[in-house]
């Protein structure tokens, strides 16, 4: 057995999956009597492709990852939970999480009973390598990095990940939610120096598709059949897959330009607002803006229609706001608000 097989549940590595008869027959226009389904042709009465088969050559020649390193969820929250329940035994393993950042982590451990421990991330939302390995024992499967990183913005430098992941002597997931508003880049190109890495990623941001539901997992052939093993046979129906292959037919990097340069004039306007104590850089589509009172704040702008995220009472966020970047008009409504939440002051 190798380091990696070494990590996977027992209960997993034996496991014997569920298939279905339809995988026995690749040719065209059979005649489907295996499955129970309706032979009349509502246009939804035959169960999807399992295994996703076009989808993932479609996400495979955009994302430049071979098919058999893809692994399709319903959200990345999916693929959040899946690494629990491939990985840490309830109630025994144990996983790493750097603080603060995405709330599913510790929910999908605590769902899955299993502990997770917290290293607050450095000065400036550094990324606390030395105090992430030294948080790791022989139980801790998983270490959860995010880059950049929610709430925070900011992304991690690649060569400080990568020294990371080739030391952790578990699996790292490195959600890329926000990689398509990077500089930094996504290290999903380099997948096969690390045979301990997943990478997820999601179309529920900068592809716009977030109620389609469909997240991904970049890993080696070997944890992305454990996931597949382990997943709903029919996680993935068949209008998101259709949805999703007709969307990923239009480019949208204009858009993403758009918004990452309405962060980066978002970013250069709030500090000009007395209210405003701080903006922290951010290499996503989002801003942490600490300001004097968050909560009289968030309530102004609620009373105005625009919701915010208060995170100010995350950990190392006191006092912050996070802000996603809209459009161009959303935005400026957004500075118009806090205008008038200067202008009400002087009159108070
Ligand atoms: C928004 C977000 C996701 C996306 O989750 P989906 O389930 O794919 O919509 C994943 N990770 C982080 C850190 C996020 O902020």
């Amino acid at each position: 057995m190798n380091s990696i097989e070494r990590l996977v549940r027992p209960n997993i590595r034996a496991l014997c999956p569920y298939s279905t008869a339809r995988d026995e027959y690749q040719g065209p226009l059979g005649i489907f009597l295996d499955a129970n389904e309706s032979p009349y042709p509502t246009g939804w009465n035959r169960y999807p492709d399992p295994h996703q088969k076009a989808l993932k050559e479609q996400i495979s020649r955009i994302k430049g990852v071979p098919a058999d390193s893809i692994f399709l969820g319903n959200g990345s929250d999916e693929a959040i939970d899946l690494c629990f329940r491939v990985f840490c035994k309830p109630g025994t393993d144990n996983a790493i999480a750097i603080s603060p950042s995405y709330g599913m982590y510790g929910v999908a451990a605590d769902i899955n009973d299993v502990r997770l421990r917290s290293v607050p991330l450095g000065p400036d939302f550094s990324l606390p390598a030395k105090e992430l390995l030294a948080a790791a024992d022989a139980r801790s499967k998983l270490l959860f990095l995010c880059s950049p990183n929610n709430p925070s913005g900011n992304a991690f430098p690649a060569a400080e990940l990568s020294a990371l992941i080739a030391r952790f002597p578990g699996i790292v997931v490195l959600d890329e939610a926000y990689a398509d508003f990077s500089a930094e880049g996504s290290l999903r190109g380099r997948l096969s120096e690390f045979p301990n890495l997943i990478i997820l990623q999601t179309l529920s941001k900068a592809y716009g598709l977030a109620a389609l539901r469909l997240g991904m997992a970049f890993a080696s052939p070997y944890i992305i059949r454990l996931m597949s093993m382990v997943k709903y046979p029919y996680n993935i129906n068949q209008s998101t897959q259709e949805l999703v292959a007709k969307a990923l037919r239009e480019p949208v990097e204009d858009r993403i330009a758009e918004t990452v340069s309405q962060r980066r004039q978002l970013a250069a306007e709030l500090p000009a607002f007395r209210c405003v104590r701080r903006v922290y850089p951010s290499d996503a589509n989002f801003l942490l803006v600490q300001v004097d009172d968050a909560d009289r704040l968030y309530a102004h702008l609620l009373a105005d229609g625009i919701i915010v995220r208060n995170r100010s009472r995350v950990p190392q966020c006191a006092g912050c706001l996070r802000i996603t970047v809209g459009l161009p008009s959303e935005n400026d409504k957004l500075l118009t608000s806090l205008q008038a939440y200067e202008k009400g002051d002087i009159h108070r």
